[in-house]
């Protein structure tokens, strides 16, 4: 297998030196870039399966990048931000990064949150392209795909369809969407739903959860704020409703 290539997005020199020697040692395969329209030429210039983003960059922040990014492509993105930059959380979620360091951070624990978020999106790195597993199995045309109401989720092709229509989706939304749908009638807890997404050693914001399931409802639901498919579980988790194709 060939080696998972990162884009790393640093101007701190610092950080970044640290990141190239660091990261290859582990196995990386390291671009570095030190702004964000940089970034956004090396995306577009070479394939990556995970991009690693400072927030606070010269010419265009980590926030328009990730924004810019998702625009095109679920690539797992990681947000680092300083401690002295502190943005909200949500704010770094809401534009799409599917995890977030802080700095100072050991080398360690960045590494396991990489491996955790390409463990999610497991795509093979030889793919000309990031945008999500392939491989179908031609046996069983329909094996990863789930529909509830007029929402189908395909993991085959890494599709969410509302309506007949593709919508797109980060790659957190998609796989949250997706453990729900494939529990239709079942409601989940919190605890379970925070331990299938991010795992068990998740340690942060419960917020996090709800901010992931606001966006989705955006995405699939016909009145986000009434959401007939996605329904909260008071005090407990969430479900979605067994509907049957309109
Ligand atoms: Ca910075």
């Amino acid at each position: 297998m060939s080696a998972v290539r990162v884009l790393v997005v640093e101007d701190e020199a610092s950080f970044a030196d640290a990141l190239q020697v660091g990261l290859a040692r582990e196995g990386f395969e390291v671009n570095v870039v030190h702004d964000g329209a940089a970034a956004l030429e090396a995306f577009d210039r070479c394939p990556v399966d995970l991009v690693l983003l400072d927030l606070m960059l010269p010419k265009l922040s980590g926030v328009d990048v990730c924004r810019e990014i998702r625009t095109k492509s679920t690539v797992p993105i990681i947000m680092v931000t300083a401690r002295s930059e502190e943005i909200d959380t949500v704010v770094g979620l809401e534009v799409g990064a599917d995890d977030y360091v802080t700095k100072p951070y050991r080398l360690r624990e960045l590494v396991a949150r990489m491996r955790a978020v390409l463990r999610r999106v497991d795509t093979p790195s030889s793919l000309p392209d990031s945008e999500g597993p392939v491989g179908i199995d031609e046996d069983v045309p329909n094996a990863g795909r789930v529909q509830v109401g007029n929402v189908v989720v395909d993991r085959d092709r890494h599709e969410v369809i509302v309506e007949g229509a593709v919508v797109p989706i980060p790659l957190r939304e998609f796989e949250l969407l997706a453990f729900l749908m494939e529990n239709a009638g079942r409601v989940l807890t919190r605890d379970v739903l925070i331990d299938h997404i991010w795992g068990y050693d998740y340690v942060g914001d419960t917020k996090t959860l709800d901010v992931h399931m606001k966006r989705i409802r955006t995405r699939v639901e016909k009145d986000p704020k009434n959401p007939n498919l996605i329904v909260t579980v008071r005090g407990v988790g969430y479900k979605v409703e067994r509907l049957t194709p309109s």
